[in-house]
Formats: structure tokens, sequence, C-alpha cells
């Protein structure tokens, strides 16, 4: 079986993004692009989370055929796979519709930063991209074309998008992006809450990207 060990870490993945309740049935997806084969490995559509094992990945050519596998890979692949031919920095892509953050798409809204977890982990506003179909690899041109620098992004009308330099890291963003989602939702219901300013916000993101953690291991998503 090609890209084992790949395989094996999406199913653990998976198994976070319902430990953190980020998806509910089958509703979100991670991927993955080995470094070394440049391959991409992705759930496989329409099977429940209890039921993923690392046989039932499906591992695919940036261009979409699939090298292996015995199922049809998730609906969402076009996009995963646009998302990697144009960011050779990306190695891990995350899709939910996790609760909080996707009542911010639903009314396209993007979130400011209010908090310094916020400016920690993503350095800047969480932008939110217009509607476009799922299917094919629409998505992920806004996708690509909206992030920035940002490892999160807001799709209108329907959910998240996270992407990271491995899968971990990407599914780190999912959990994160939500966090923040859901503080903010409950400032805003308290009332109006004071933006930091986007030096503070550099200021912060600096320190936590190249300061914070253990010394040697500072890349550690
Ligand atoms: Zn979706």
């Amino acid at each position: 079986m090609r890209l084992e060990r790949l395989r094996e870490e999406l199913v653990d993945l998976h198994a976070e993004l319902l430990r953190h309740q980020l998806v509910v049935w089958t509703g979100g997806n991670v991927s993955a692009r080995d470094p070394e084969t440049g391959l991409i490995a992705i759930k496989p559509s329409g099977v429940r989370y209890d039921d993923l094992t690392a046989a039932s990945m499906v591992v695919l050519d940036p261009d979409g055929a699939v090298v292996e596998g015995d199922f049809a890979p998730s609906s969402d692949t076009a996009s995963h796979l646009y998302v990697y031919r144009h960011r050779p920095d990306v190695f891990g892509v995350v899709h939910t519709h996790s609760r909080f953050a996707t009542a911010f798409a639903a009314v396209g809204r993007p979130i400011p930063v209010y908090l310094t977890a916020h400016a920690d982990e993503f350095g800047g506003p969480i932008p939110c991209a217009p509607f476009a179909f799922v299917g094919d690899d629409s998505i992920g041109r806004l996708v690509v074309e909206g992030i920035g620098r940002s490892p999160a992004i807001l799709l209108r009308n329907h959910g998240v998008f996270t992407v990271g330099p491995n899968a971990q890291a990407a599914v780190k963003a999912a959990v994160m992006v939500e966090d923040i989602a859901a503080t903010v939702w409950a400032a805003l219901q308290l009332g109006t809450p004071d933006e930091l300013d986007p030096e503070a916000v550099e200021r912060l993101h600096r320190r936590y990207t190249t300061v914070y953690g253990q010394p040697g291991r500072r890349s550690d998503p």
C-alpha cells in the first residue's frame, strides 16, 4: 500500500475533527500531500468517520488521477488538488462546516482580529470568499485567490477551508478558526469588540511564530 504512514495519519486526523466537534456525519475532509512523491491522500466520499481506515483513503496524483484506492475520493477533491497545485508550500488541506465559523460564512462576514490568540495563529483577519458550487475546482480557486497568508478562509454560505505545511497544522487551523469564531460570536452578543490594530497584530504574530514554544521545536504546529 502506498503512503501507508500518511494514510494512517489521515485516519487519526479525521478522528480529531470529530473529537473537536467540527463535523457531523460525513461533512468534512482532510487531505495530505506526500513531500517525496507529490501524491495526495484524501478521505473517500460518503464514508463515515468511524468506518475510515488507512486502506480506505484514496491516493491521487495532483491532476486527479487515482493512483490507489477502492473508493471514489471526497466530492471536494478537485478543490483540494487546485490548492496543492497553486500553493507549493501547502502539504495539508482541511474542509469543515464547523458551526460558529460557518455562521460567519452564512452571513458572508470575515472575522476581524479582536483576540490575541487570533493574531498569534492567523496574523490577520480571517477572510470570507464568495459563494461557489461544490463539484469542480471553483472553491479551490476562491481559496487560493482569497486566503493570503492566513491558514483559514470562510466560504460564503458554506463552511471553512484551512491549509498548512502538513495535515496536522491544517487540522489545528480548523480547530483554532472554530474556537475564535465561537468567542467572537459570544463577544458580539455582549457588545462591540475592539479590533486590534494591524501593528499589534503583526507584533503578536511575529512573536508567536518566532519566539513562542520550546527551543528547537518552534515549527511544530
Ligand atoms: Zn462542504
